[in-house]
């Protein structure tokens, strides 16, 4: 899933965002006969599933009763591949300029993508985790902000910092893989679902509210490894081994150069009309990005507006095309 730099490429169809609705509207832009490219700012596909959650069991996809994140994205990532699509990836779409015969979209990394129209499936924008202010210097050497896989913390002092979904999910899930988890958050009431919350106290992981981790120790140098954490309540500070700190504290989520590219956005949503029309000509969106009255953000929302938004941008792209693609299971 790696890509290479390029400085120009030129597609019918150019998507800005490979979360599942972006991969979705590849398969369709492929159905549709297009020449489709990918761009996403992530080294990997998948969206926020893949950075979020990828092991945890989704039940509200259409014809899957229940799926691991991770494995809905394989199958997104297969039925894309029916396209074959240009990716672009660990790239930002930076600028945009629409003329009479189509649309250019700068790359952060100096490509330039030429496209007769184009779809964003940005979801929440270009996202980054908010940082623990004691954990400057330790990312990659004992922090992380996100759990993709589970062996790495096989044996290990795990502390776990936040209070919301990710941090009790993930306590939940490396709680069989680690040696110990300690679950530290700065309030006593908790922004996860009560079940979760509830298995996680029945548990062996230790919670510690009212706290922080306020300083991170290891060996001396930049590629020394974390081997301790200082957790403060109340102005005591403890000292307890630590291999691995997880920081689930959210994320802050940008819309960034989107904003400046004329398109009508509100409260960081892109405005579109029922056929995932923005204002620009030729610019569609699709997914948890767009707004409209009654909007709802989930997976299967952005599947059936990824298929809108296409067969629409068709038109768009060839005037004499039909937005009805016909049914697939009759090709
Ligand atoms: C913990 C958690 C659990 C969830 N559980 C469920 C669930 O059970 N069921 C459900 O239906 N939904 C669930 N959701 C919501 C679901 O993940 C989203 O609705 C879905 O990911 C939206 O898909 P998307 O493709 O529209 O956007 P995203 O998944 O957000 O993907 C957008 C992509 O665009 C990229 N991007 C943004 N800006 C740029 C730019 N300028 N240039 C290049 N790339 C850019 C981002 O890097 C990202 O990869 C959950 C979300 C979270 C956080």
């Amino acid at each position: 899933m790696t890509s290479s730099v390029e400085n120009t490429v030129e597609c019918d169809l150019l998507i800005i965002g490979a979360g599942p609705t972006g991969l979705f509207a590849a398969y369709y832009a492929g159905f549709r006969g297009h020449r489709v490219a990918i761009v996403d700012s992530l080294p990997e596909l998948g969206g926020q599933i893949t950075a979020m959650y990828p092991e945890k069991q989704i039940f509200d996809v259409a014809g899957f009763p229940s799926v691991k994140g991770r494995d809905l994205v394989e199958g997104l990532v297969a039925q894309a591949g029916t396209a074959k699509p240009d990716y672009l990836l660990d790239r930002t779409a930076a600028t945009l300029t629409h003329d009479d015969d189509g649309v250019t979209v700068g790359l952060d990394d100096g490509t330039e993508v030429r496209a007769g129209a184009v779809l964003i499936t940005a979801g929440i924008g270009k996202f980054s985790p908010r940082a623990l202010p004691s954990g400057e210097g330790w990312l990659g050497r004992g922090l992380e902000f996100f759990v993709p896989s589970f062996a790495p913390y096989a044996g290990k002092d795990v502390v776990i910092v936040g209070g919301g979904d990710s941090a009790f999910d993930w306590a939940l899930n490396l709680e069989p893989v680690a040696k110990s988890i300690t679950l530290v958050h700065r309030r006593d009431a908790f922004r996860a679902h009560e079940r979760t919350v509830q298995q996680v106290r029945d548990s062996s992981v230790e919670i510690i509210t009212k706290a922080e981790v306020s300083a991170l120790h290891g060996a001396d140098g930049e590629d020394g490894l974390l081997e301790a954490v200082d957790i403060t309540v109340g102005g005591e500070v403890t000292r307890r081994p630590a291999q691995a700190v997880v920081a689930a504290l959210g994320f802050i989520a940008d819309l960034g150069p989107i904003q400046q590219w004329g398109i009508e956005v509100s409260k960081r949503h892109v405005l579109v009309d029922p056929s995932m029309r923005t204002n620009l000509p030729r610019v569609f969106a699709a997914g948890d990005i767009t707004e409209y009255a009654g909007k709802v953000r989930l997976i299967a929302v952005g599947f059936g507006e990824a298929a809108t938004a296409v067969n629409n941008a068709t038109v768009a792209i060839d005037p004499t095309a039909h937005v009805f693609p016909g049914h697939s299971s009759d090709v």
